[in-house]
C-alpha cells in the first residue's frame, strides 16, 4: 500500500465519523481528491484504490495527465477548482465532467457558447469569495443568488452548488455557514467546501462535497 493509498482510507473514515457526528446520511459527502502537482503514476494508486472524483486546478496541468487516465479506468469524474481564463472555455469543457470556479458574466457566457457547439455540459458551481479577499477568485457573496439566476436566465446554464475557499488566517466555519445560507437563497443544492485542513468543520456546516489534496497525495 502507498502512502497516499493509506492516507485516503484515513480521510475516507475521518469524513464517515463527522458524517455521522453531524447526523448525516453515510455517503452523503462526495471526496474529491485534490492531484495539482502530482503525476500519473502518484495518481494510479489511488484510482486503485477504488477513488473515482479528482480535483485539478489548473486546465493545462489536467489536460496533459488526465485524457489517459480516464481511458484507463472509465467512471472517472474530474473536476476543475481553480480559476478559469475565458481562452480556456473551450479545453475545459472538453475534459472536465464539472467546473467549480464559474465566477463571472464572461466566463458563463464562454461555458454557454462550448456547451452547444460541443454538445458537452459538465455540471457547474459559482465560486465565491466569501473572505471579499481582493487577490481571490470568486463573485461577490451579495451577488451570488443574482448571479446563479443569470446564469440561468441570460445563459441558459443550470448551476447546481456553490464553492468557496475561506481566507487562510481564519476561522472557517463562518464562511462555511455564509455558502450555506447563499445556496438557500440562490436555490442551488451543493457545496464544495473544506480543504485537508478543514474538511471535517466543512462536513458539520453541510458540504456536499470536499476537496482534499495534501492530506491524501502528502505535501506540495
Ligand atoms: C489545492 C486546492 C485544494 C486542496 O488543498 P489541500 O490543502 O492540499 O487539501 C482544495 N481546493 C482548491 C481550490 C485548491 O486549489
Amino acid at each position: 500500500m502507498t502512502d497516499a493509498v493509506a492516507r485516503l482510507a484515513e480521510v475516507r473514515a475521518n469524513i464517515a465519523k463527522a458524517e455521522k457526528e453531524a447526523g448525516r446520511p453515510a455517503g452523503a459527502v462526495t471526496l474529491v481528491a485534490v492531484s495539482k502537482t502530482f503525476d500519473a503514476d502518484a495518481i494510479r494508486p489511488v484510482i486503485a484504490a477504488g477513488q473515482r472524483v479528482f480535483g485539478e486546478n489548473r486546465v493545462q496541468e489536467a489536460t496533459a495527465k488526465w485524457p489517459a487516465l480516464k481511458q484507463e479506468t472509465p467512471g472517472i469524474e474530474l473536476r476543475l477548482i481553480g480559476p478559469l481564463q475565458s481562452n480556456k472555455a473551450k479545453e475545459a469543457v472538453a475534459l472536465f465532467d464539472v467546473i467549480e470556479t464559474v465566477d463571472r458574466e464572461k466566463i458563463a457566457a464562454e461555458l454557454a457558447k462550448e456547451s452547444g457547439k460541443q454538445g458537452r455540459a459538465p455540471r457547474l458551481y459559482v465560486q465565491v469569495n466569501t473572505g471579499l479577499e481582493p487577490q481571490k477568485a470568486g463573485i461577490d457573496p451579495r451577488e451570488a443568488a443574482a448571479f446563479v439566476a443569470r446564469c440561468r436566465d441570460v445563459h441558459g446554464l443550470s448551476i447546481e452548488g456553490l464553492m468557496c475557499i475561506p481566507p487562510a488566517d481564519e476561522n472557517p466555519g463562518p464562511h462555511f455557514a455564509l455558502l450555506e445560507k447563499l445556496a438557500r437563497e440562490a436555490g442551488v443544492e451543493k457545496l464544495s467546501m473544506g480543504m485537508s485542513g478543514d474538511y471535517e468543520t466543512a462536513v458539520r456546516f453541510g458540504a456536499t462535497g470536499v476537496r482534499v489534496g495534501s492530506a491524501i497525495f502528502g505535501s506540495r
